[in-house]
């Protein structure tokens, strides 16, 4: 691998000095020599022929060790090529630490390569179908089997560790280690330039940072979304990728529960805790989107699988509609009830729904006050409408401090879809949630990261064949 060292005096360009290929050790330890070499010959010279400050070189500077950061980085590293990766925060991958209730739900099982606009949402979600179908959930739960990590299936397909998902980041780890990747953390990057090569050559990246500067061939982008940003979630990502012209879809927190006015809300909040199965939708025709899952009534609004997998889809200023009791037919089963019950009708909807939001749903109405066999015909079709088709409109969300990821990012249409490399900057590459895909609730995101990471990981080319 070609060590390259930045002529200081001049400033005007860098020198390719040729170094014994080789796995990651021999190649550091060759590099090792050959640095004792020049520190020699520096003594011995009248003048040093090269600067007395050296820039370290790098196939690929990978920014952000989280999902797709440490997976790309292990990747490359596998590959032969010298990676750096750095993170500005003290511990890698803390999203992958606190997902799926410090389970991580890793993958999902059901995940359609052939049709990612059904678990995934941006612009473009057929952009992900290459990347997807060449790094598989099957390819991960084998890594996964490799490593000897014991994992499970819960719900539709989701897979999750068995013990923890601190096993998932020491796999990530030693794949990282086996590949001789090196790890600057926490570490500041305070400036990113790109020079241009000379005569049609690649050009090169210079960081600088608080660990002294550092270049290489290839830069990517893996800094993540915005979201949670008490673990270390910034926008660096997205000034850095506007630092290239790269264009940006409008973000916003997804996969979040939603809020509503205090007033609005106020004969619900008494719910806070109450999960139970529902159909949820929003948006008409053929934008309507909908999900069989669990909701949950919070304090200030709605949470729970249902919800969260809603807000990717719900607008602003838009109602959603809620089915309380999707699994019967409200108006038939209480009509029948009347003929052979005598109980109040919040006891008889308590058959079909949790007592507590019965009791809560009645109270909206004198009329639903009352014994079943008392009620008219037209109030238990009223009751029966609220129940199966609640409309409520969200006044926002609780935003990136609990959303789980961020829709909108980088603009697939700037990507290749093969490489993940940006279109008009060779060498630059954006993986994971940077971009504009967002995964679905239930291992989506991951298997996005893993995906996105392994095209750009094999398409990286190393320094030797850009320069
Ligand atoms: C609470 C929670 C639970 C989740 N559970 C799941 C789940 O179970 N399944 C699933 O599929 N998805 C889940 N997700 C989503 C998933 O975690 C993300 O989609 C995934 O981590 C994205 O991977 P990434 O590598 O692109 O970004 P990240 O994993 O977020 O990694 C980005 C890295 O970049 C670093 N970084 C940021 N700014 C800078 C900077 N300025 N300089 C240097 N480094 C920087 C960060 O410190 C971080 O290490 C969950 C998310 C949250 C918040």
């Amino acid at each position: 691998m070609p060590r390259i060292v930045k002529t200081a005096a001049s400033n005007r360009g860098l020198q390719a000095i040729g170094a014994p290929p080789g796995n990651p050790a021999r190649r550091f330890f060759a590099q090792l020599k050959d640095n004792t070499r020049f520190a020699r010959t520096r003594a011995l010279a009248p003048r040093p022929a090269l600067p007395p400050v050296t820039t370290p070189f790098y196939d690929a500077i990978i920014l952000g060790a989280g999902a797709a950061g440490l997976f790309c980085a292990a990747q490359a590293g596998q590959r032969g090529l010298k990676v750096l990766l750095i993170d500005h925060a003290p511990k890698v991958a803390e999203k992958i630490r606190i997902s799926g209730g410090g389970r991580c739900n890793f993958t999902n099982r059901e995940l359609d390569v052939r049709q990612p606009h059904k678990h995934f949402v941006g612009r473009n979600p057929q952009f992900c179908r290459s990347a997807l179908s060449r790094y598989t959930p099957a390819d991960f739960i084998a890594l996964m089997d490799r490593h000897g990590i014991a994992h499970h299936e819960k719900h539709k397909g989701q897979l999750f560790a068995d013990r923890s998902a601190e096993d998932i980041i020491a796999m990530l780890l030693a794949e990282c280690a086996a590949g001789g990747v090196e790890r600057w953390q926490p570490c500041k990057v305070n400036s990113v330039s790109y020079q241009r090569g000379e005569h049609g050559a690649a050009g090169v990246y210079q960081l600088t940072t608080d660990q002294g500067p550092a270049s290489a061939a290839n830069l990517v982008i893996a800094t993540g979304g915005l979201s949670i940003p008490k673990i270390g979630a910034t926008d660096f990502g997205y000034r850095l990728a506007q630092q290239f012209d790269l264009p940006l879809v409008e973000r916003s927190p997804g996969l979040v529960p939603l809020t509503f006015d205090g007033a609005a809300w106020e004969p619900y909040a008494q719910l806070s805790g109450l999960a139970l199965p529902v159909e949820i939708s929003t948006g008409s025709k053929k934008e309507r989107m909908a999900f069989h899952e669990d909701l949950l009534f919070t304090h200030r609004g709605l949470s729970g699988p249902a919800v969260l997998q809603i807000s990717s889809y719900w607008q602003p200023g838009t109602p959603l509609s809620i089915n309380l009791a999707p699994n019967v037919d409200l108006a038939a089963a209480l009509a029948q009830a009347k003929l052979r019950s005598r109980k109040l009708i919040a006891n008889e909807l308590a058959t079909w729904l949790p007592s507590r939001l019965a009791d809560a749903w009645v109270a909206q109405d004198a009329e639903w006050q009352r014994p079943v066999a008392e009620a008219s015909d037209k109030a238990f079709n009223r009751l029966a409408e609220r129940l199966s088709r609640w409309e409520i409109t969200p006044n926002g969300s609780e935003g990136y401090k609990k959303a789980e990821v961020t829709l909108g990012g980088v603009d697939t249409r700037a990507l290749s879809q093969q490489s993940m490399e940006c279109k008009d900057q060779p060498g630059l590459f954006c993986i994971g949630e940077v971009v504009d895909i967002t995964g679905w609730l239930g291992g989506y995101n991951f298997q996005w990261a893993w995906a996105s990471a392994f095209a750009c990981a094999h398409s990286l080319k190393p320094a030797t064949t850009r320069l």
